[in-house]
């Protein structure tokens, strides 16, 4: 299964050879982060911003996915010149490199967001504070019997 991601992130599917004929070719046992299971190595073209077109396996590509938002992307290590490269994914670039054996990972937003607030900002003043606070010997301590407020 060949399956081409270029700039404009628009997947296909190769036409050139019968896709039961390319898995069969490609089938070999392929370890995943869910344990030992058998799996499918595909063979994605992907375009890397500095050396254009690059030939990638589905073990070279992870796909992200937001639990939030359900917001998809991609990131690989270019194999030529070694960065890193992210694209944003829609729901059917995400299912095309699911299925082609890619590794998906869900994230979730951080649980901060989910905490109420009160009080100001901490301001510049406040940093200088507790670093004075952090250099005394007693730091732990002076920082426990401070008011949370
Ligand atoms: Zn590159």
């Amino acid at each position: 299964m060949v399956v081409y991601l270029g700039p404009e992130f628009q997947p296909q599917l190769s036409k050139n050879r019968s896709r039961a004929k390319l898995l069969k070719e490609s089938a070999i046992h392929a370890d995943d982060l869910l344990g030992v299971r058998r799996g499918v190595v595909a063979t994605i073209k992907a375009s890397c911003s500095n050396c254009g077109d690059v030939t990638l396996t589905s073990r070279d590509i992870t796909v992200r996915v937001c639990s939030a938002d359900y917001n998809g992307s991609y990131h690989f290590t270019c194999p030529r010149c070694d960065q890193i490269e992210t694209r944003t994914a829609d729901p059917r670039v995400v299912e095309l490199l699911v299925t082609s054996g890619v590794r998906l990972v869900t994230w979730h937003l951080p649980e901060e967001l989910h905490e109420s607030h009160s009080g100001e900002p901490i301001a510049y003043e406040d940093l200088l504070a507790f670093n004075e606070i952090l250099k005394g010997d007693d730091w732990i301590d002076t920082l426990g019997s401070l008011d949370a407020g």
